[in-house]
């Protein structure tokens, strides 16, 4: 008896989660081209969005095939999470998305690393 197939490796679903991003990255940047074609786009991408830089410039070659986008090149900026811990009132870096304090604290709030957008794009 057979069991449908589903993806269960965490590194699938890492993949999956970064091709849907990148793929409305590369339909942002196609739209705003207006049929122009795209050198290169500049992503910022902070550290608590879960996206793997590497993934992403793996679906990103994926995604510009045949648009106006296909060969573009990607940078990627990437951003460090950082939070503020109300308790101790010190900003903290987060390297992942466990929010808590060094001072054991859970009172944190994140002021960077949740960024993910298209700061510039060359076209023409
Ligand atoms: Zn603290």
């Amino acid at each position: 008896m057979s069991t449908p197939t589903m993806i269960q490796s965490g590194r699938d679903e890492a993949a999956l989660h970064e091709l849907s991003i990148t793929q409305s990255v590369v339909d942002a940047v196609c739209e705003r081209a207006a049929g122009r074609t795209v050198h290169s786009v500049k992503v910022e991408v902070g550290a608590l969005t879960a996206v793997v830089p590497e993934a992403m410039r793996f679906c990103f070659d994926l995604a510009v095939e045949g648009t106006v986008a296909q060969g573009a090149r990607l940078d990627i900026v990437a951003r460090p999470g950082v939070a503020h811990c109300g308790d101790c009132d010190t900003d903290i870096v987060l390297d992942d998305l466990i929010l808590l304090c060094a001072c054991g604290s859970a009172d944190v709030r994140v002021t960077s690393g949740r960024e993910l957008r298209i700061l510039s794009m060359e076209v023409g």
